[in-house]
């Protein structure tokens, strides 16, 4: 333990003896979230490998995003932790780029460490790295170009571009299409300045492969309908879901009924039958011939003998709706939930054209089309052979909206493989000039930093890093700003023409979340264990 003298017997000198501390402890903090970029580093672009993530229970994830990566990952280091943090706040920002943001931070911080060595304070470098990260995000803004939401085919280049670099990668020509649909249908273009990713609804459903994946325009159960007797067809539907129970009632305290012979025993069952009965007489009346049921965790929301009636009655029952999913099943069909059988009313019941079961795979599910008023939402039903790739498929697609997001949010694309962090790193060096002292120093240092993009896409791809930036940093000093690394053919080539394009957003957002994490990191001097 350092000692800190305060008292009077020492001289005026000793107050800060341990100068040291505060450096090294930078210097491990620094250590310890390098080790988790590079840990990530070999999973980006296209050509970048995939993590087998084994859980505590045995369960097992295979993925290329980093932001699951990362989440998954025991870290215990706190400075760690950080870049944790990073990848999850890239993800909520623009979704995409979640890999790439932690590696520009390992490398910014693999500068700052340089720097430190130099013997630059850290106040300095963290402020010239921000004014560094500004500027980067007004060179690529210049770079930039305008996107229209009619434009199909750019948002479908773009949800390409983002689709390559995953374990589906083969199927991204079919998947990025469902992905630009999907948003286009859930927002209004002319007006629209952001997404709301809850409206996308993915469903999973095994069987078939991802090749099947299709979207449906209304809603998708991913269950059968309840009981064996009732409907598995329903036209000119009329649709209520319902949030009371439709079991028998049971006391609010804890008590007992002791029973003590048959007669009484025909009573509680006769009972339970007529008030039951009364209960789906009323559903019928109100003219409803689809039931949705929300699941209830204090008790069955559905009995037995309920479920007969109803498929006697030929009410199609759909019983264990999720809570979570109530708020989406009464956007899409435009319908209210009923909570109590009293407001049980035609009025507060949805029409769709047909409510059908299909076989889907290997099991079956209820399809909605048709609803009479729909709601902006849309189902994509993913498929898959296992369950493995059905999440890394639902991840992937849910990457790809998030790209089509970006471009809603902020409309401007630019160039994709390493491009634009190359014409950062040019433009930066060339900014430095005009630049003197320390400040100069620091902002080489970040352009230099932003070049780990395209050398680990090279080393990815199995080229060599040294020569491919060697020569992309050439030729982008002499004007091509689109000169990137084609991996398909190994080569520089203008990568606007592989039409490996990227939303702007995706791109300044990581390099400003890395600067400020960086900068956060660099102010730490001490961790100190809390008595919690
Ligand atoms: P992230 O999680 O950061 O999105 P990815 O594995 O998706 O990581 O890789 C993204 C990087 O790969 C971006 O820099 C992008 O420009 C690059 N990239 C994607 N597709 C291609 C391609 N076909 N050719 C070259 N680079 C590509
Ligand atoms: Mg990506």
């Amino acid at each position: 333990m350092p000692e800190y003298s305060i008292g009077s017997t020492s001289g005026r000198g000793d107050v800060f003896k341990d100068k040291d501390k505060p450096a090294s402890m930078r210097e491990s903090n620094i250590t310890a979230a390098k080790a988790v970029a590079d840990s990530v580093r070999t999973s980006l672009g296209p050509k970048g490998m995939d993590k087998m993530i084994q859980s505590g229970n045995g369960d097992v994830t295979i993925t290329n995003d980093g932001a699951t990566i990362l989440n998954q990952m025991k870290v215990l280091h706190p400075a760690a932790k950080m870049l944790v943090e990073l990848s999850k706040a890239q993800d909520i920002e623009a979704g995409d780029g979640t890999t790439s943001v932690v590696v520009i931070a390992g490398s910014l911080l693999d500068a700052a460490s340089n720097l430190l060595a130099k013997g630059i304070h850290p106040m300095q470098i963290s402020e010239s790295f921000q004014s560094a990260a500004l500027k980067s995000c007004e060179i690529l803004q210049g770079i930039s170009q305008p996107v229209d939401l009619s434009n199909k085919e750019a948002l479908m280049k773009s949800a390409i571009t983002s689709l390559n670099s995953k374990v589906v990668s083969q199927y991204s020509s079919l998947l990025a299409p469902i992905a630009v649909d999907a948003v286009m249908k859930v927002i209004d273009p002319a007006v629209a300045t952001n997404v709301d990713l809850n409206d996308v609804k993915i469903i999973q459903q095994l069987g078939g492969t991802i090749e099947d994946t299709e979207l449906v325009d209304g809603l998708v159960f991913s269950k059968r309908s309840a009981g064996s007797g009732g409907p598995s067809k329903v036209e000119k539907a009329k649709i209520g879901l319902i949030q009371f129970c439709l079991s028998p009632p049971k006391t609010d305290m804890d008590n007992q009924v002791v029973v003590s012979d048959y007669s009484q025993m025909d009573r509680v069952l006769r009972e339970e039958r007529a008030y039951l009965l009364n209960l789906v007489k009323q559903i019928k009346k109100a003219g409803c011939n689809v039931l949705l049921i929300q699941k209830s965790i204090l008790r069955d929301a559905l009995s037995d003998l309920a479920l007969h009636f109803l498929n006697k009655m030929k009410i199609m029952v759909i019983k264990d709706i999720e809570r979570d999913d109530v708020e989406f099943v009464c956007k899409s069909i435009n319908c209210k939930p009923i909570a109590s059988i009293d407001h049980f009313l035609p009025e507060n019941l949805a029409s769709a054209e047909l409510v059908e079961e299909v076989v889907v795979g290997t099991s079956k599910v209820v399809k909605v089309t048709g609803a009479a008023n729909p709601g902006k939402t849309v189902s994509v039903l993913v498929r898959g052979t296992s369950k493995l790739v059905l999440d890394e498929a639902e991840r992937s697609i849910h990457d790809a909206l998030c790209v089509i997001r970006c471009l809603v949010k902020e409309r401007a694309l630019i160039a994709g493989g390493g491009a634009p962090e190359i014409e950062v790193a040019c433009r930066l060096m060339e900014y430095s000039r005009t630049l003197t002292g320390v400040e100069a120093y620091c902002f080489r240092a970040f352009a230099e930093a932003m070049e780990v993009i395209p050398s680990t896409l090279a080393e990815n791809a199995g080229l060599n890093p040294i020569a491919v930036v060697t020569e992309l940093r050439n030729r982008h000093v002499q004007g091509e700003k689109a000169a990137g690394i084609n991996v398909r053919k190994g080569a520089i080539t203008n990568i606007l023409d592989e039409n490996v394009v990227q939303p702007l957003l995706v791109s300044t957002s990581a390099i400003q979340l890395a600067a400020e994490t960086v900068q956060s990191m660099l102010k730490i001097d001490d961790i100190v264990i809390s008595m919690r």
